[in-house]
């Protein structure tokens, strides 16, 4: 098991496990604060959470149909495990890039962008509703201009909070949306892969045995609904649920795989 304190390598991939809980989380405090961007003609970087505020995602697409080319993000929402796990990396000398103090990042609103094709998008972007705010400090970053972000910050630090509770119950913590040292420290302490102890939406697809269960029948009429053809919604993740499942992951843009993990999930509106 490793703790969030301990990850060495930069990328925040290494905390996957833990965010998609923290995801959850927050979509049970604030429901669909953030949607997938991931059927968007983009190039995904390493680590890239493919989530921002719909304002965002929006103002994205029109700039993405301007520019009629895809488009590599490098950097979306970070949640604040992720920016704790840079910082603790920063601190320990291990990164030399920019890192805001957890829980003040602009990434973790779900409103700002890092593009790798910065410097030939860079007007197309400003006249889409975007903000080219730090300059050549940190070239990449854009933030979406909407007045229509919100804050999810301390309700994204509250999710934390209360997903700590869960796994932790003889180690309680205030759920006050503030990130003081105590906060921090659990999330410096908490286990890379998520806490095994916290029950968590399981990944559904075809295996041997069958899934079955009311989430799989969720699932399925959510593809019904969603306008993919199925015969029978009978909360058996069988053959001609996988069909569904990879129809409906076309018509999204997504590689036909047939596993319901969080971006699927997600674009189900299932969360
Ligand atoms: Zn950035």
């Amino acid at each position: 098991m490793v703790l969030v304190k301990e990850i060495t390598a930069g990328s925040t991939i290494a905390v996957r496990g833990l965010d998609l809980q923290l995801f959850w989380q927050l979509n049970q405090l604030v429901p669909n604060s953030l949607v997938s961007i991931s059927d968007l003609n983009i190039n995904k970087g390493e680590g890239l959470f493919p989530y921002c505020q719909l304002p965002a995602r929006n103002a994205l697409e029109a700039a993405l149909r301007a520019y009629a080319k895809p488009l590599t993000i490098n950097s979306a929402y970070r949640s604040v495990i992720a920016q704790a796990m840079l910082y603790s990396q920063k601190q320990r000398g291990l990164i030399d890039n920019l890192v805001g103090y957890p829980g003040k990042s602009d990434h973790q609103k779900g409103g700002s962008l890092d593009i790798e094709e910065w410097a030939k998008v860079k007007s197309l972007m400003t006249s889409h509703g975007w903000r080219w705010t730090y300059g050549d400090k940190d070239p990449m970053h854009f933030d979406c201009t909407s007045n229509e972000i919100k804050d999810i910050r301390p309700n994204s630090i509250k999710a934390f909070q209360k997903l700590w509770n869960k796994a932790n119950p003889n180690k309680q913590i205030a759920e006050d949306g503030d990130l003081g040292e105590k906060t921090l420290n659990c999330i410096y302490n908490s286990p890379a892969e998520g806490f095994s102890n916290v029950e968590y939406p399981r990944v559904l697809k075809l295996t041997s045995p069958l899934q079955q269960g009311k989430d799989v029948g969720e699932m399925q009429l959510a593809l019904r609904k969603a306008n993919i053809e199925l015969q029978q919604a009978n909360q058996v993740f069988d053959q001609a649920t996988e069909q569904a499942v990879k129809a409906f992951q076309q018509s999204k843009g997504l590689s036909p795989d047939g596993v319901v993990g969080e971006e699927t999930r997600s674009l189900l509106q299932l969360n």
